[in-house]
């Protein structure tokens, strides 16, 4: 293994609540991290699958270190962020810096808010914006019969079987997950 394979594979990423609603972010989900606030602000239905699909792929759920929360406190009040920030915000933040202590530059933040990119600058941990040029992942609906379990674009009742059809989720992927 080269060097720099090996550097990338240490990567952590610890992502913000956009990361699992936006849907198009190319990091591998077993490479990420993120905290239980993160769970609550999955408000759409898109939402919520694209979370429960991450954790299936590996993403880790940690509890928030108070101590860390802390820090970001104090960092956020000196520029007035504190206003702006979310209890999730702050937590995400305290876990960005926990992984910063841990690994240093191999812990990124996934994240689109600017006052959390503002407090992240501060405490010199590394951001990565969620939204990116190219869609990579997508959701579609499907309809599936409950009878035979064929699949159509759409319909109430199987054309075949004659059973109702039932609304279905699947995730597409364009491209393959990859890490910066
Ligand atoms: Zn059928």
């Amino acid at each position: 293994m080269k060097n720099n394979e090996k550097q990338e594979m240490m990567k952590k990423y610890i992502a913000d609540s956009a990361v699992f609603i936006m849907g198009n972010c190319p990091v591998a989900a077993a490479d990420m991290v993120t905290i239980p606030q993160v769970e609550d602000e999955m408000k759409s239905e898109e939402a919520v699958f694209r979370y429960g699909l991450s954790k299936e792929e590996g993403l880790r759920v940690e509890a928030v270190i108070d101590a860390y929360t802390d820090i970001v406190k104090v960092q956020a009040s000196q520029t007035r962020d504190i206003e702006k920030l979310s209890r999730t915000d702050l937590g995400v933040l305290a876990k960005a810096l926990e992984y910063k202590e841990k690994i240093g530059d191999d812990a990124v933040l996934i994240t689109d808010d600017f006052a959390v990119q503002n407090i992240a600058a501060r405490l010199g941990i590394i951001v990565m914006p969620v939204m990116q040029r190219v869609i990579r992942d997508q959701i579609v609906w499907q309809k599936q019969c409950i009878g035979c379990f064929r699949h159509f674009k759409e319909g109430d009742e199987c054309p075949v079987c004659g059973s109702p059809l039932r609304k279905k989720m699947k995730k597409k992927l364009k491209e393959k997950p990859k890490t910066i």
